[in-house]
């Protein structure tokens, strides 16, 4: 992470502006986090481009943020009573067993963030439903690889939450919860796709105003 810092991916001091979407469809081959890697990433960074995403500002109910939240959980593929979403100051995930998984998510007023941190903990919250019921009751059933785990709640945030497929289901249901907010912005305006290959700007390092997803997903 320090590293990433170095590099310019730390804290931006300009408000972060950033896209609902960002959809890259090399993203799978940013894996290690080397040097190189890093260096390609930022020189994309660099060149991306400025992108209005104040639809993404307003007024959003967090209960109905809540429900948004618990309908996409719902299919992600967990048992049916094996799961929960409560809030909390600092979202986090834990489990009691693989069929008693607790998410926990934060609802901002006057923004999306939970929609991306609710898919973050679902990730967690599928790695603990995954685990094997032979080991329920052993050290095994607790996380036994964290580095997995961070690796699921990153997918799910970041390759999934941020793709064009995902979107092109769950905008309607989004606008439908935020019509007021987001009945005037079609999908179209709503993403932007970017492809390092075709030698367009990737936006990665500010979708989020608190941590980028690249640097995030490097450290
Ligand atoms: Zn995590």
């Amino acid at each position: 992470m320090n590293d990433a810092l170095k590099l310019g991916f730390g804290p931006l001091k300009a408000p972060a502006k950033g896209v609902l979407i960002v959809f890259c469809d090399d993203a799978l081959k940013f894996g290690p986090a080397t040097r190189k890697a890093l260096g390609s990433a930022a020189d994309l960074v660099a060149r991306a481009p400025q992108v209005d995403a104040g639809f993404l500002h307003g007024d959003f109910p967090p209960d109905r943020q809540r429900a948004f939240a618990e309908q996409v959980v719902a299919t992600l593929g967990m048992e049916e009573g094996s799961w929960r979403i409560d809030p909390t100051a600092h979202p986090f995930c834990t489990s009691f067993s693989n069929r008693d998984v607790r998410l926990t998510t934060r609802y901002r007023e006057h923004d999306l963030e939970s929609v991306w941190s609710t898919l973050h903990e679902a990730g967690h919250g599928l790695y603990a439903h995954g685990i094997a019921d032979s080991l329920q009751r052993t050290p095994l059933a607790n996380a036994p690889s964290l580095g997995l785990n961070e690796s699921q709640s990153r997918t799910w945030e970041n390759l999934v939450g941020r793709s064009l497929p995902f979107w092109k289901h769950w905008y309607g249901p989004l606008q439908e919860t935020f019509p007021e907010q987001l009945g005037g912005v079609p999908l179209a305006d709503a993403t932007v796709q970017v492809s390092p290959r075709a030698n367009t700007n990737c936006q990665w390092a500010r979708l989020k105003g608190r941590a980028s997803s690249l640097s995030a997903t490097l450290k």
